[in-house]
């Protein structure tokens, strides 16, 4: 069977300002590390045979439809604005629209240099493509809006690093890859038709029922709060939410130094770059609110009354935290078990979380615990929780089905970190079983699996991994 891949491409349309034409480089000698079979149905893709698909996802072969470019954005990394990004180790093959009715693009990831490489090599090396594969596909399982991967190829190439590592190619798919930092490069270079077009173009995609930019920003407002009160939810850190990695659809993307925490500590950073811990655990709520500000700024320069425009907007960015606190709170509340959330119930929630930190629990496993009986064993000094649970068993009396919910939304399986780099350092010398078995347990995180309940387990002492890296 030859590989098809419906493309319907619409970014282009979007005229020439906005990207470069760009193929992906060829690589030595493509080798597929993993295909999503599912993902591909759903995206109505006929597969080929492995060797002819690790042609296409490695980057030697442009399949029939595909219009391979590299996008245009800018974006504040670590708070200072650079005036000029772009994909500069990606290439968007083009669009398809899913069984489901959704569009989705498909990009290549790692796939050598374009025209905004600076002096990056334009390639990823394994470990990262691997992360980002497993990552993304546990978020999706559990249920938060996400990029996803279709595919992984070994490229036969080295990429230096640290070293030279084995290259790969990733192959993600995204509701699209419209960032804050794509309005961003239009806004700052007084580029007000490519904004306007952009902008209808964004409505149109992702929020057809808005209206006008203050439309959009409301949308996106709601949409990342949910996100980033989901991320908390689950102990997940990003790690970069630079603002070229703040998607508009909402969905989580560029997986880079991202780590689900072991044991809770709010101010928890893994990127070994974040020195100043400005994407910290707790620091996510505010960081989001300071991109969607960004975005309001840049939506702004095409509005024809700016001054109106200023005070909508700022109405807009002020109301977000208590929107996000909102998403947080009847996330949380369902946690512990709590369908309706009441008054006092951020205080029972916040009480527990404090003597979380303290007693060095383990996030996953102590939320998991609550509707069985060993929840006290996480802590370190056990009578810390037990005097906090009597409150809670009281609050609960008047909560039907308290387990039942506890156990949808608390995950049994996380990525953690410790298996996470296992996984990588099987994967360069050729083995992918951890791999498969890593993706097989969290296609299912909130179902219990004893046996593979060692992936509960979180790391020893000296398998806690306490850094990240971007794998640029
Ligand atoms: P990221 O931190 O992955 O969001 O990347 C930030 C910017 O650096 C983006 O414009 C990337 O395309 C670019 N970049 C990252 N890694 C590379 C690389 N290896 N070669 C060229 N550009 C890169
Ligand atoms: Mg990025």
């Amino acid at each position: 069977m030859t590989l098809h891949i419906p493309f319907d491409n619409t970014y282009t349309g979007l005229g020439p300002v906005f990207y470069s034409k760009q193929a992906p480089e060829p690589v030595s000698k493509p080798h597929m590390l993993a295909f999503n079979r599912d993902l591909a149905q759903l995206l109505g893709i006929t597969p080929s045979d492995v060797p002819d698909m690790a042609e296409v996802f490695g980057g030697n072969r442009v399949p029939e439809g595909a219009d391979p470019l590299a996008q245009l954005y800018a974006g504040h990394q670590f708070g200072t604005f650079n005036p000029q990004l772009g994909d500069g180790r990606a290439v968007l093959l083009g669009e398809v629209v899913g069984t489901d009715g959704l569009r989705r693009d498909i990009q290549l990831k790692g796939s050598g240099r374009t025209p905004y490489s600076r002096r990056g090599d334009g390639r990823a090396w394994m470990g990262p493509v691997l992360r980002e594969y497993v990552v993304s596909e546990a978020m999706h399982a559990l249920g938060i809006p996400t990029t996803r991967a279709l595919a992984a190829v070994a490229t036969g190439d080295p990429v230096w690093r640290e070293g030279a590592m084995p290259g790969a190619v990733l192959t993600r798919v995204a509701a699209s890859h419209l960032r804050v930092g794509t309005f961003q490069i239009f806004a700052a270079r007084g580029e007000t038709e490519a904004l306007r077009r952009l902008t209808r173009y964004a409505i149109e995609r992702h929020y057809p029922e808005v209206d006008g930019p203050m439309g959009l920003l409301r949308a996106v407002r709601d949409a990342q709060a949910r996100l980033v009160a989901q991320w908390m939810s689950v102990g997940f850190i990003h790690g970069v939410m630079n603002t070229d990695n703040c998607a508009i659809s909402g969905e989580t993307i560029d997986y880079g130094p991202c780590a689900f925490m072991d044991v809770y500590n709010p101010s928890q950073v893994f990127s070994s770059i974040d020195r100043m811990g400005r994407y910290a655990y707790d620091n996510q709520p505010g960081i989001i609110v300071w991109n969607l500000a960004q975005l309001a700024t840049a939506l702004i320069q095409q509005m024809d009354d700016p001054q109106e425009a200023v005070e909508e907007a700022t109405e807009i960015v002020h109301a977000m935290p208590g929107v996000i606190e909102k998403e947080w709170l009847s996330r949380f509340a369902a946690k512990i078990g709590i369908a309706s959330p009441q008054p006092g119930d951020m205080a029972l929630i916040e009480d527990l979380l404090e003597r979380m930190a303290a007693g060095q629990a383990d996030f996953t496993n102590t939320f998991r615990a609550l509707a069985g009986e060993h929840a006290r064993d996480q802590f370190l000094e056990p009578a810390a929780f037990d005097s906090w649970e009597k409150g809670w068993r009281q609050r609960l009396e008047t909560e039907p089905d308290s387990k039942a919910l506890m156990r949808q939304v608390n995950p049994a399986f996380i990525p953690r970190n410790h298996r996470m780099e296992e996984m990588i350092a099987a994967a360069v010398s050729g083995g992918m079983a951890p791999f498969e078995r890593l993706m097989q347990v969290l296609a299912r995180p909130y179902e219990d699996q004893p046996e593979h309940a060692e992936l509960q387990n979180p790391p020893k002492p000296e398998e806690v991994v306490p850094a990240t890296f971007c794998g640029t």
